[in-house]
């Protein structure tokens, strides 16, 4: 079990729903703060620590700020974020890049600052090699194949576009080594939003074994294990947090098994974690816009999809919690739905909730990762606002709403043409 408590009060949501239209996501700095503390607690036995955090997740400066001043670094997947972590602050190995199909301008960028470059393909080399050259140290991504069974929103590892497969991984490490790579990190991504501890403990052995392999084929130590993402959240009330230090524990264990018993030490684990680690401490702030019965009963927001979409595309479960109603018996079944021309446009559906009337507030829980970042601007759909909840209880808006000039920003209304 995991409790879905909202760090507000009504009057005080109110507030600051006066003060900002709703919809908007509300990020919670002290939880953010403190969950980071934890996460990094629970890894102390490790040399050099540290969490990239996928900036995916949730690309917003003021968040990349709060992660690094808890002693994150960054994992970035295109160019936009490579330079949007560059503004922040970040600066060479604090920047993991892993991406694939990847555009050759940002390997260059990546090069520039100094980021640890992490391959998804063998042919990247030569592309890496072009573009800004063999940096001293390169990391792969690893794909297991059927070595593992991936897990349901990742899928079959042997259906995945990522990663190195196990009979090019070794060939990788040499070709790399020859062609100037001078150090060498391991990583492997094959879960998303998994709950399961033993998951990570698995992927830790495999990639322990992998580097003790790696070593006795080509004598490439690798000084970095990047465990990559994945670790899930309780979207749901009965769903249980994955247990940090009994992994980390187990971690441990299998650490001093396999890399330190094959004379591999130090290596240094990382993470690079996104929805642990500001997911449960985001929160869409909407109203209610209309309610009605059809052949069931409907309550519209004035959030839609695009301002979450996780419920449309995977049918995901995210709490609706109803200020100031705790106390009202829940005894009304609702789609909670947006106003997009999608019917998937639904936050919830055969939800049981408090008697919801317009202009009710609706709080949407675990929408500080991957929430706002997968928005999107169809059916002329404004992407909202994002404001910080500070440590001392006050806000500031640190994304402002989009409007209609935005929308129309790369457009033109004339027949002149667009320059590019
Ligand atoms: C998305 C992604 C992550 C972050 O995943 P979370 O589920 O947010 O932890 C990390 N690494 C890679 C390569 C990713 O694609």
């Amino acid at each position: 079990m995991s409790k879905k408590i909202v760090p507000l009060t009504k009057d005080k949501l109110e507030e600051i729903a006066g003060q900002y239209p709703t919809p908007f996501h509300l990020y919670d700095e002290k939880a953010i703060r403190e969950n980071a503390r934890e996460f990094y607690r629970a890894f102390s036995w490790v040399d050099g620590f540290i969490n990239h955090f996928a900036v995916k997740a949730c690309p917003n400066p003021a968040i990349l700020k709060i992660l690094q001043e808890e002693g994150m670094g960054v994992d970035c997947s295109s160019l936009p974020e490579l330079l949007l972590s560059e503004k922040v602050g970040f600066s060479g190995e604090e920047i993991m890049f892993t991406s694939n199909d990847t555009p050759p301008e940002e390997f260059e960028e990546a090069s520039r600052l100094g980021a640890i470059i992490n391959l998804d393909d063998l042919k990247h080399l030569e592309t890496v090699l072009k573009n800004g050259g063999m940096p001293e140290m390169i990391s792969f991504r690893y794909n297991p194949g059927d070595l593992r069974s991936g897990n349901v929103l990742i899928g079959d590892p042997r259906e995945a576009k990522y990663g190195v497969p196990r009979d090019q991984i070794i060939e990788a490490y040499r070709l790399a080594k020859d062609q100037g790579a001078q150090r060498f990190g391991l990583h492997t991504m094959v879960a998303s939003n998994e709950l399961e501890d033993e998951y990570f403990v698995e992927t830790a052995r495999m990639l322990f074994e992998l580097a003790v392999q790696i070593k006795r084929k080509t004598g490439i130590k690798v000084e970095m294990i990047n465990m990559g993402g994945g670790i899930g959240i309780p979207y749901h009330p009965d769903q249980q947090a994955v247990d940090l230090n009994y992994v980390s524990g187990e971690m441990k264990k299998l650490y001093e098994k396999y890399i330190a018993g094959e004379g591999l030490d130090p290596v240094k684990i990382v993470f690079e974690c996104g929805r642990m680690v500001t997911g449960p401490y985001g929160y869409l702030v909407s109203r209610v816009r209309h309610v009605t019965r059809k052949y069931k009963d409907y309550v519209g927001l004035d959030a839609c999809m695009a301002d979450l979409m996780r419920p449309a595309i995977y049918g995901a479960y995210h709490h609706v919690y109803v200020p100031g109603k705790e106390d009202i018996s829940k005894n009304k079944v609702y789609d909670l739905t947006g106003s997009l021309c999608e019917n998937n446009d639904k936050f919830a559906i055969d939800r049981t909730l408090p008697l919801l009337e317009p202009g009710d507030l609706v709080v949407i829980h675990d929408t500080g990762a991957h929430g706002y970042a997968m928005g999107f601007n169809y059916n002329g759909k404004l992407r909202s606002a994002e404001v910080l909840l500070k440590e001392g209880g006050t806000t500031s808006l640190i994304r402002r709403a989009e409007t209609v000039d935005d929308y129309f920003a790369t457009l033109r209304f004339t027949n002149a043409p667009i320059d590019v």
